[in-house]
């Protein structure tokens, strides 16, 4: 069996997978996130709840990989993590010592791309950029079924660009804060928080559920908001395009499920791109808001093999080398 975790700000999800990693049970808890050791506790309390539900007749326990938000530096160490009592903690080591087997982990973001690119939406393309339009934006790239974390694993944390100055003007926005600490950042605009920030930036009121009921009455505020929002989400995947250009972009988070926006994107992405050029794919999540805790799914299985294969992979490993864990699975799809 393989487990993946993946966790939120709130909530925290676990799912199990068979070997063939289709679902068979999953279930949710209320994150405990102001006391780490408590995190801990509830987090090895679940994998032995999965492991009660879904013995192993072969006696080798669920592997477990984990999505969580923040960015995890090559060596383990968490950063930048919405769930505060994660930060500066090597979440991976510590609940592998507590569980007695290895523990991948990887960010949300990317867990979503990889499972999008080898299972899911983007799975008959070689570049697949997946973005996860939530209550804050990331992604990740998955070229030839490899996700490409990075040097630093920073790739895919295009959500902490800045806005391009051609929609600030040509709508009239402020540059807000960040909670990363800078100002104007992309995803304070195209975020589902952002997309009711402008809404009442422009004299709306209330939240992104709001926007999307006045949009669809007819109402101009709405519409002026959807407008600048489209713009800024293009400008942000024109961006992508000169950087990777990809195949396709697969969309996930909340916003995604917005009919109305993923049919409008091209049109805007082609706005902030020159003449004669081709632009991707543009298609909507195959799992979901499930992604994330599928490719957690993926990571654990994949640092499983890997143990398997070494007999020994240290808690750095765990981490730092998921990108170079994943390769193979594209190719034997493909060939
Ligand atoms: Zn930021």
């Amino acid at each position: 069996m393989y487990y993946g975790v993946d966790i939120g700000g709130t909530k925290i999800e676990l799912a199990v997978f068979s070997p063939q990693l289709r679902l068979l049970d999953k279930w949710r808890i209320a994150t405990q996130g102001d006391d780490y050791q408590s995190f801990l506790a509830s987090l090895a309390l679940q994998i032995s709840e999965a492991d009660r539900r879904w013995p192993a007749e072969s006696g080798i326990p669920g592997t477990v990989g984990i999505a969580l938000p923040g960015v995890i530096r090559a060596d383990g160490t968490v950063v930048s993590s919405n769930v505060p009592c994660l930060n500066q903690r090597k979440v991976a080591e510590d609940l592998g010592a507590l569980l007695s087997r290895p523990v991948a982990l990887g960010n949300g973001c990317r867990c979503f791309a990889l499972s999008e690119a080898l299972l899911g939406a983007g799975k008959d393309h070689a570049r697949v950029l997946g973005l996860i339009l939530g209550t804050g934006l990331g992604g990740g790239i998955c070229i030839e079924g490899r996700l490409i974390t990075g040097a630093h694993c920073l790739a895919g944390e295009f959500g902490h660009q800045g806005m391009a100055a051609s929609v600030l003007l040509r709508h009239g926005l402020p540059l807000y804060d960040c909670g990363c600490g800078l100002k104007g950042c992309a995803e304070t605009y195209v975020s589902g928080t952002g997309l009711g920030r402008i809404y009442r930036a422009f004299g709306g009121e209330g939240d992104t559920y709001a926007w999307l009921a006045a949009l669809r009455a007819g109402d101009a505020i709405a519409k002026r908001s959807f407008d600048a929002y489209l713009d800024a989400l293009g400008s942000v995947l024109a961006g992508q395009i000169l950087s990777l250009d990809p195949d396709i972009f697969v969309f996930g988070g909340g916003l995604s499920e917005v009919p109305e926006i993923l049919a409008a994107l091209p049109q805007a992405t082609a706005r902030h791109m020159f003449n004669g050029v081709q632009l991707p794919e543009f298609c909507a999540a195959q799992f979901g808001a499930a992604s994330g805790v599928r490719g957690a799914a993926m990571l654990g299985k994949a640092l499983a093999t890997r143990v398997e294969q070494s007999n020994s992979v240290s808690a750095n490993e765990q981490v730092a080398d998921m990108d170079t864990l994943l390769t193979g699975g594209w190719h034997e799809q493909q060939h």
